[in-house]
């Protein structure tokens, strides 16, 4: 093989000599050490927790975690003898105060709060009519949004010199790509109400590169260089972050920009998920926006289920991303099955947040009284789902006999509930 990894610095071991990584596939012979770790080193290292410390990390989704500097890795146990129970992937995220304002409030989920989201961060916010969520930029994710109530326009600005303003009501999706300059304000009448979803789980929206926090740390005198204006055009300008601040509800559908500003972005950053005609299932509905349906979102995809009282969204995994989920309405019991004889089931209810890691079954049961309604965001913008009950219709019925025992007659009829949501049994 010409692509090795390098081994380690001289006479550092890797990976004991024999080592298997964590599927069962024998190490690769480049990181075996040619002075393998005696039993003795081995065991004072911490065993096979030491072989999981040792172990490259794999790096996986390429430009999807690379800016952010985080890398994601799989959740397995410390000990292959004994895996390490799954971790919570429940945060209530709207039972926490987070940062308030007069004009708004902003409450978020990070590794944080919930350490197994490595994958994901999100935020729940609100905006006051006319209230600003300052013009700025995040260094380490994609912002991917979804309205819940009320109205409020954003702005946008590319690094091609585009911009865009857009006005957003309840079941509207935005996105901003990784780095393009944006605010929000609220439109009024009422709160508007949002989830934000990113496509990092380290990253928190406490940290965002906002244009007050940079003009309040430049001198007067650079800020009238770089803005070609005198210095008591600055007088007023904020000492510190402004973050979110009241200001004037702007006029509805505004389209114009000041005379010689840059022209319309090719690309809208706006999408109307919930006017879409949702995927009808016997227990719900689904709609789902990817960029092949929003051609600017090329790094996460969207979605909006409903399960009815009783229905079951059916047990499935995506192969190519992480699931972070909001709770809207409804009562909830949501499952992740984790291999390695690992299933963690917990009940989750409206404001909620959940994560799912790339790879990991899951399966949501409707187990109250209401529609459940959720949002989920995920970390690609190619949707990707392999349903149990599909891939089973898909196995020859003797197999699935021997491998299931499910006889030959049943395995057939498996067809009929190879949908996204059951309904009620
Ligand atoms: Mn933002
Ligand atoms: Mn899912």
């Amino acid at each position: 093989m010409s692509d090795r990894q390098p081994a380690g610095p001289a006479g550092q071991s890797t990976v004991p000599q024999g080592a298997h990584l964590l599927d069962g596939t024998p190490a690769e012979p480049s990181l075996v050490s040619s002075a393998p770790l005696s039993r003795r080193d081995f065991a004072a290292l911490g065993g096979a927790a030491a072989l999981g410390a040792l172990m490259p990390r794999p790096i996986t989704g390429g430009d999807r975690h690379g800016a952010g500097g985080a890398t994601h890795i799989e959740p397995v146990g410390k000990d292959i003898e004994a895996p390490e129970p799954l971790p919570s992937f429940r945060y209530p995220i709207e039972s926490q105060t987070g940062r308030v304002y007069a004009a708004g409030s902003a409450k978020e989920s990070t590794v944080k709060q919930m350490p197994v989201a490595e994958g994901l961060a999100g935020v729940s916010m609100r905006l006051q009519p006319g209230a600003i969520r300052e013009l700025h930029w995040h260094a380490l994710a994609a912002e991917w949004a979804f309205v819940l109530t009320g109205r409020c326009q954003t702005t946008t600005f590319d690094p091609e010199g585009r911009s865009e303003v857009n006005d957003f009501g309840p079941g509207d999706v935005w996105y901003f790509p990784r780095g393009f300059a944006h605010s929000i304000q609220g439109l009024g009448p009422g709160e508007c109400h949002f989830v934000l979803i990113f496509d990092n789980g380290h990253f928190s929206e406490y940290g965002t590169f906002s244009v007050t926090d940079w003009t309040s740390l430049t001198p007067t005198h650079v800020l009238a260089q770089n803005f070609g204006l005198p210095e008591a055009a600055f007088a007023k300008l904020p000492k510190g972050e402004l973050y979110i601040g009241p200001g004037k509800v702007p006029a509805a559908n505004a389209t114009a920009r000041p005379d010689g500003s840059a022209h319309d972005a090719p690309l809208t950053h706006k999408f109307r998920l919930l006017a879409q005609a949702p995927r009808e299932s016997p227990g719900g509905t689904i709609r789902i926006v990817s960029s092949v349906e929003f051609p600017i979102s090329g790094g996460m995809t969207g979605a909006y289920l409903t399960i009815a009282p009783g229905g079951l969204r059916t047990m499935h995994w995506h192969p190519n991303a992480d699931e972070w989920q909001y709770y809207v309405a409804g009562r909830a019991r949501l499952t992740v099955f984790g291999s390695s004889g690992r299933a963690r089931t917990e009940d989750v209810s409206a404001g909620d947040a959940t994560y799912i890691p790339r790879g990991y079954g899951h399966h949501i049961e409707n187990t109250g009284t209401e529609e459940c309604q959720i949002v989920a965001g995920f970390n690609s913008g190619i949707y990707q789902e392999v349903g149990l009950a599909a891939w089973m219709h898909n196995v020859p019925p003797a197999l699935l006999a021997d491998n299931l025992g499910i006889d030959e007659e049943q395995g057939r009829r498996i067809e009929h509930a190879a949908v996204p949501i059951a309904a009620r049994s």
